[in-house]
């Protein structure tokens, strides 16, 4: 019996620690993604449900989609600043804003580049670039490439999601 352990000894702790580095490596990569999903602003679901209206929880936080044609920035043409409605945070120029026929605010280009953060969305039986707002993570659209130059893109905004700033 004795014998038979001691062969196998090696065979064991060799396993053991086999098993416990995949289990690090998987707590490693579970606290990267928690990680990526940090914001600058961290709020409990329960807190941005008392501070919004109910129809922008809906789109901010449960990447809900406004009717189209039916939103207060669509034809919106004075000169400033939209932020985001949920944190205040700047995220596109009037400068950029642009007509495309849409039903939703348009705009070839955020206000800066780390106005905003790009993330891969699969719902809906399709592939599209969605938009959050890159200090609190609420979904403001999504992102097309079939924008005017110089960019070729469309950042397709729920005006929901956007308060405004007149210069
Ligand atoms: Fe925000």
């Amino acid at each position: 019996m004795l014998i038979i352990l001691m062969k196998t000894l090696p065979l064991i702790i060799l396993l053991a620690s086999f098993i416990y580095a995949c289990g690090q490596e998987k707590k490693e990569s579970e606290k990267m993604k928690q990680e990526e999903r940090k914001f600058e602003i961290n709020k409990s679901e329960e807190e941005w449900k008392k501070e919004l209206t109910p129809e922008e929880y809906q789109v901010l936080r449960e990447q809900g989609t406004e009717r189209a044609f039916t939103g207060e920035y669509y034809h919106h043409k004075e000169k400033g600043t939209y932020l985001c409605a949920a944190c205040g945070n700047e995220l596109f120029s009037s400068e950029h804003k642009y007509e495309s026929g849409s039903g939703w605010p348009s705009y070839w280009q955020p206000i800066n580049h780390s106005a905003v953060k790009t993330e891969m969305d699969k719902s809906h039986g399709m592939i599209r670039n969605e938009i959050e707002c890159n200090k609190c993570g609420s979904h403001l659209g999504h992102v097309f490439e079939d924008g005017p130059q110089p960019t070729g893109l469309r950042y397709c905004i729920n005006s929901i999601s956007l308060d405004f700033k007149k210069r």
